[in-house]
């Protein structure tokens, strides 16, 4: 039996390899020349996939690794030596590939039969039979998330789900961090402990750096080669593309950044990219981890004593909760909700977005993460680089495409609900309100507005900070969606107490930062 693997089922342990002795990988790389790629995303995806092929080899497996510029261009090749095969393969989370990529077997005369993919920790029965024909239960908690939505009542019990509700589920189903019927500590989550910013002499813990071997230079010179005018820099290359890698940065993480990953995860300090983050999105995404393996030792460190509870939970609902609720929701509400835009936002992505060409500080910062690294971290996503463009106006679709091409970990399932539902509310189908904010967030839980040329504190005026008006006037400008959400009360209780004054300084303010910005000039 051959089993044919993509790029992002990168793992000895899925089950179809366990009955095969043949597996098919193929690295295409016209898809490359689509969009500018990150050339750190490039490389690691084609070095992890030729590691791969190496490691299968050593447990025996005869593997067909071929290189061509499209899957069908592959499977032309490889019907012409093995007429008629019957392929298997596991099922993609991505939208509309399984039967792409079917079509283009069974036209060169071969059969695929795929099976579920178990490289993610839930199943789609486990979560379908959670949520029913509709939306996930009326949750009563918060969801840990910077931008603080509550997760409460499925607004419209069709079409929406709630992430808190299911992380319960998972957890009351799986047992991890349970005490028999109750969580662990006896709380479900410790928010109120996580949302601290470090002292100021406190310093990082280290990240580990994984030195490019000889394959992986080898592909980093095709990689500049074929796609060098893409975005972002080449270097420092320093992500795992082993599975034996990935296992040392995680226990890395466990044992080194874990104990203040909790305290500090929505904290964002000048010149640091990593603070406490796990770093192992992009070897999750790639099938390098498995969750399961990946939250173990994290509870294993809260058991014996070596991290607190208010971390490893947080971590735990990084994977188990979000993960795998993003992986179904996404599942769920395409292919609508790749175009979806219930704000109408039509505006084009400024070009700072490229450059990092602005004087705000927590712009340019973040931006200069993804240009270098092809990261950031989870708040500097959504509160700085998808909250700037939400209430800039941007339309949800082309955000998409920047995380899309811009990150090492993305990929069209976990981008899209967390550019287009979460950070920019394109849709409701998995958060009752926007994740929008001033100034005054983005102060609480960074350093950067000390040093930035624009004044946090201000609203209006040549130096306010751009944040302050396009926030106000985000929210004047969709008040008839957002106001009738019932989630946003407070805010629209202070937006009733300005006077007609203020309302148009600040969009005489909002209208200025968006030409500035849309100049290359903030
Ligand atoms: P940690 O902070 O250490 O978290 C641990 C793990 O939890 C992550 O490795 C990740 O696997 C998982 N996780 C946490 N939150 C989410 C989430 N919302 N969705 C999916 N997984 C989650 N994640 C991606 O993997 N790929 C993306 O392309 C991506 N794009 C995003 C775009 C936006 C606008 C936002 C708001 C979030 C995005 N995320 C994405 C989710 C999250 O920001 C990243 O998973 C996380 O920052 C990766 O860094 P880390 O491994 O250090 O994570």
């Amino acid at each position: 039996m051959t089993v044919w693997l993509l790029g992002d089922q990168l793992s000895p342990e899925s089950a179809p390899l366990a009955a095969a002795d043949r597996v098919l990988l193929i690295e295409a790389h016209a898809f490359a020349d689509r969009r500018p790629y990150h050339p750190q995303k490039l490389t690691l995806v084609f070095s992890a996939m030729r590691h791969f092929r190496d490691e299968l080899r050593e447990r025996g497996y005869e593997v067909t690794y071929l290189r061509a510029e499209t899957f069908g261009e592959a499977l032309d090749r490889y019907f012409a030596s093995n007429p008629g095969d019957d392929l298997v393969g596991l099922e993609s989370p991505s939208h509309g590939a399984d039967e792409r990529r079917r079509e283009l077997v069974e036209s060169r005369g071969g059969s695929l039969t795929l099976v579920e993919n178990d490289l993610f920790l839930t199943s789609r029965d486990f979560f379908d039979e959670w949520a029913g024909d509709g939306g996930g239960g009326d949750g009563d908690g918060g969801d840990g998330d910077g931008g603080g939505d509550g997760a409460s009542g499925a607004a419209d019990a069709d079409r929406t789900f709630r992430q808190e509700q299911w992380y319960r589920h998972v957890r009351r189903e799986t047992g991890i961090l349970m005490d028999g019927d109750e969580p662990v500590g006896g709380a479900w989550n410790y928010d109120d402990e996580n949302r601290e910013t470090p002292p100021p002499e406190w310093s990082p813990p280290d990240v580990p750096r994984f030195e490019p071997d000889e394959t992986t230079r080898e592909v980093r010179a095709f990689v500049e080669e074929r796609y060098g005018d893409h975005w972002g820099s080449a270097e420092p290359f320093v992500w795992p593309v082993t599975r034996e890698a990935a296992r040392q940065a995680l226990s890395h993480f466990v044992s080194v950044r874990l104990p203040e990953f909790g305290a500090y995860q929505d904290a964002m300090l000048d010149g640091e990219w990593a603070l406490c983050h796990s770093l192992l999105s992009a070897a999750l995404n790639l099938g390098l981890l498995h969750p399961r393996e990946v939250v173990e030792p994290a509870v294993e460190a809260y058991e014996s004593g070596k991290a607190p509870l208010n971390s490893v939970e947080g971590f735990v609902r990084q994977v188990i909760g979000w993960r795998e609720f993003m992986r179904h929701v996404y599942r769920r509400a395409m292919p609508e909700l790749a175009t979806a835009n219930q704000l109408d936002q039509t505006a084009s992505l400024p070009p700072l977005y490229w450059d990092g060409d602005t004087e705000m500080e927590c712009l340019s910062e973040a931006v200069g993460h993804v240009r270098d690294r092809g990261y950031a971290h989870h708040i500097e996503r959504l509160m700085v680089l998808a909250n700037f463009a939400l209430v800039y106006g941007v339309d949800p679709a082309e955000l998409n495409e920047w995380f899309h091409l811009g990150f090492v970990d993305a990929y069209h399932w976990v981008t899209t609900p967390n550019v287009v539902g979460m950070g920019t509310f394109g849709s409701d189908v998995l958060s009752s309100k926007p994740y929008a904010g001033s100034a005054n967030y983005i102060d609480g839980m960074s350093d950067y507005c000390g040093d930035c040329r624009y004044a946090k504190t201000k609203t209006t005026g040549e130096n306010a900070c751009p944040f302050n008006a396009l926030y106000w006037d985000f929210l004047d400008r969709n008040e008839e969606t957002l106001r009738g959400t019932g989630r946003m009360g407070l805010m629209y209780s202070h937006v009733d107490r300005k006077s007609d004054d203020e309302w148009d300084a600040i969009r005489e303010r909002a209208a200025e930062v968006r030409e500035r910005a849309a100049d290359g000039d903030l």
